[in-house]
């Protein structure tokens, strides 16, 4: 069994990834503003990417950077300048999609692994072994691959593997689509993807539209939750366990983060599958954070349409994040705490962190920046004192139950 498996988590920018980290990570992965899927969004500069390699190095944690566009022609200008950067600034890998960008990398960035992205859909050990010998360290699977495939795969793999456990599926085959650049000339496979997916759409045959429970068609898939295959991952050696989501909140990955962690670490100290009633628990604890419906995948093989697609069933978010705790004075009791959503005298909170879970208290004074007693604490970004029955950290999270 791989007790030290790593939990591999997404990063939009600098305070997720730290977050990440805090919270248990043992590698981020996040993308610059070049040559990645996400490219849109991507808040990286290559000083941001040496200051989250730094701040991962004191936790003995590392960083992946995408490299993961389809690329064309046109799109080379740079890349070789752009690795030898992330070369020096300590990423310890690349997430990377073109034979190209893999041999570059290795010509010069010889430092730098390189994990074959799930955007190549590599579902068999045949082509494991092609790719190793282009010079590939990991490869991350398929998402079509089902558990068998996953565990025979990484038992006989000649280089260590990394799968899925929670977030957002493509709809199209491991994010193999064209329909972004169908609907808004952006191109899902060079950054640009509008998520048309998850758009709401009239269905017709012919002239006629079609009733579909009466709302409007997403084709979109529902989120991944692996929770249950945990044990088996381990089991079968799968080197890295991943998190999709570069775009979710630090709030979401905090809190998936650290309950990905606790499962893991009750995993390696038991060494025994988790019972029904500790994955019901941490299904509990995701549905703290997560705001879309979530399935199995493709774990159990191919999924039917209704365990599969979006809006057909599902559940909702059960805590709302409210603050960030900054400080606390442990002679008087109180935190100071950055307000992120409405909460009042009387509220039911409860706070987690990496030393701390889910320890809960009731909101009993609210002082804001002025000294004033206030009922209600609905600035967002400002500063309130409130009494906290017990030793926080700054940058724990509180959420209401
Ligand atoms: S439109 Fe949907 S299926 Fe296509 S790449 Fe974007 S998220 Fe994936």
């Amino acid at each position: 069994m791989n007790k030290n498996i790593e939990l591999l988590a997404p990063a939009g920018d600098l305070e997720r990834a730290k977050t990440a980290i805090r919270f248990g990570a043992n590698a981020v992965y996040l993308g610059g503003k070049r040559f990645s899927l996400r490219s849109r969004a991507s808040n990286f500069e290559i000083k941001d990417i040496k200051e989250a390699c730094d701040y991962a190095r004191e936790y003995g944690a590392h960083i992946h950077v995408t490299i993961n566009m389809i690329p064309h022609d046109e799109d080379f200008d740079g890349l070789e300048e752009y690795v030898k950067e992330l070369e020096s600034a300590g990423v310890t890998a690349v997430i990377v999609a073109s034979p190209t960008i893999i041999q570059t990398v290795k010509k010069v960035a010889p430092k730098l692994e390189v994990h074959l992205s799930t955007q190549m859909s590599t579902t068999n050990l045949q082509a494991i072994e092609y790719y190793k010998r282009l010079g590939v360290d990991r490869i991350v699977f398929a998402r079509e691959c089902n558990l068998d495939e996953v565990k025979y795969i990484s038992t006989n793999s000649s280089i260590p593997t990394e799968a899925f456990i929670h977030g957002g599926m493509c709809v199209n085959y491991s994010g193999r689509c064209t329909l972004s650049n169908a609907m808004t000339l952006r191109d899902a496979n060079r950054g640009g993807c509008a998520q048309s997916c998850r758009w709401k759409y009239h269905l017709y045959q012919g002239n006629q539209e079609l009733s579909i429970e009466d709302c409007l068609f997403s084709m979109s898939s529902k989120d991944l939750m692996a929770v249950e295959f945990m044990y088996d991952l381990m089991d079968a050696n799968v080197a890295s366990l991943k998190i999709e989501g570069r775009m979710k909140s630090a709030y979401y990955i905090a809190s998936v983060v650290h309950t990905y962690r606790m499962a893991i670490d009750e995993i390696a100290k038991t060494e025994k599958p988790l019972s029904a009633e500790r994955i019901m628990y941490y299904t509990k604890e995701l549905a703290k954070a997560e705001n879309r419906p979530t399935s199995i995948g493709f774990y159990r093989g191919l999924p039917t349409a209704k365990a599969h697609l979006y809006g057909v069933n599902g559940a909702g978010v059960t805590h709302d994040f409210v603050g960030v705790v900054l400080g606390y004075n442990k002679d008087t009791g109180v935190a100071k705490v950055q307000v992120r959503n409405v909460f009042n005298i009387g509220s039911n909170l409860e706070v987690f962190g990496p030393h701390i879970h889910n320890e809960p208290f009731v909101i009993d004074s609210i002082v804001n920046s002025d000294g004033d007693l206030i009922e209600v604490a609905n600035q967002p970004m400002s500063v309130v004192d409130v009494k906290i029955p017990f030793v926080v950290e700054a940058q724990d999270l509180i959420r209401r139950r």
